[in-house]
């Protein structure tokens, strides 16, 4: 699809997860948009940088484990001083822990929580600080999901943490919407993923959502790069704070 209208020419934007699935889908979108990407994560980002090469898009890759906020923090320090100045920042990478509510550990909890939401937080201040402290605009869009709304099952540090990303999103979006920094959030639906593959594999679970999702079929990763774009375009100076579901919309699902 020719994104070129939404006008990304110049502008660069940091998208985490970007070497797979919807941060893969998003980093392309942002380049066919004329937009530069730098793709955080922990995985090498090889076929991504080349996706983005064939459609003559710039793109930086840059390590780190989005577990620790003291490694995001030093990561965006980096693309700051190296690749900036950052005007958008997509908080795409996350998590999932399949258990039972009464099989859930710590563990299960703090590392879904410590990617989806705690890093996902202290990038978006990472950018609003610099954004703030330059007089510059911003533009940030978190992934929540489906889950952001619905309690869904098995997933409980994953739905609870998505629901943090919409509150987070609000809140930073009535803090920063005067000082010309908009932060928007993306729900998608079901995506076909390495996160949706355990219930892709799964007969009954997977029959389950098809039967609630009209179009009746797992969404593709390449999915339109319109909310993104439009997001992170400078223009819509008012946009801010709105979630946009997105994809297999009429899902109940969980
Ligand atoms: P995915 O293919 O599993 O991608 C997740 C991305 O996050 C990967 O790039 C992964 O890197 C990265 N990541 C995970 N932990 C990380 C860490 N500690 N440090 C750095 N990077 C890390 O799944 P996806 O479906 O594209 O998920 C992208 C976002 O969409 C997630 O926030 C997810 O919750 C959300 N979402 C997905 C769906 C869906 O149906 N698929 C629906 C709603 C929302 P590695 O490859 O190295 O693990």
């Amino acid at each position: 699809m020719d994104l070129s209208a939404f006008g990304l020419s110049g502008k660069t934007v940091l998208v985490t997860g970007a070497n797979t699935g919807i941060g893969q889908g998003i980093a392309l979108s942002i380049g066919r948009a004329g937009g530069k990407v730098i793709g955080v994560g922990r995985s090498s980002m090889e076929q991504t940088a080349s996706l983005m090469a064939e459609q003559g898009a710039e793109f930086v890759e840059l390590r780190a484990d989005l577990g620790s906020t003291a490694a995001a923090q030093a990561m965006f320090e980096t693309a700051w001083a190296e690749h900036g100045p950052i005007d958008g920042l997509v908080n795409n990478a996350g998590i999932i822990k399949r258990v039972d509510a009464v099989e859930f550990t710590e563990d299960d909890w703090d590392s879904v929580m410590d990617v989806n939401l705690k890093t996902m937080f202290f990038l978006c201040q990472a950018i609003g600080k610099r954004a703030i402290e330059a007089g510059r605009q911003g533009r940030i869009v978190n992934i929540a999901s489906m889950l952001s709304f619905q309690g869904g099952i098995r997933v409980a540090s994953y739905t609870a943490s998505k629901s943090g990303v919409l509150g987070i999103t609000r809140l930073l979006a009535n803090e920063w919407a005067a000082k010309g920094i908009n932060v928007n959030a993306v729900a998608p639906g079901y995506i076909e993923t390495n996160n949706t593959e355990a219930l892709r594999n799964d007969p009954d679970r997977s029959a389950s959502i098809l039967g609630r999702i009209p179009a009746a079929r797992w969404g593709c990763r390449a999915i339109s790069g319109m909310p993104w774009c439009f997001f992170s375009h400078p223009l819509p100076t008012t946009c801010t704070a709105p979630l946009s579901p997105s994809m297999a919309a009429g899902s109940r699902g969980n």
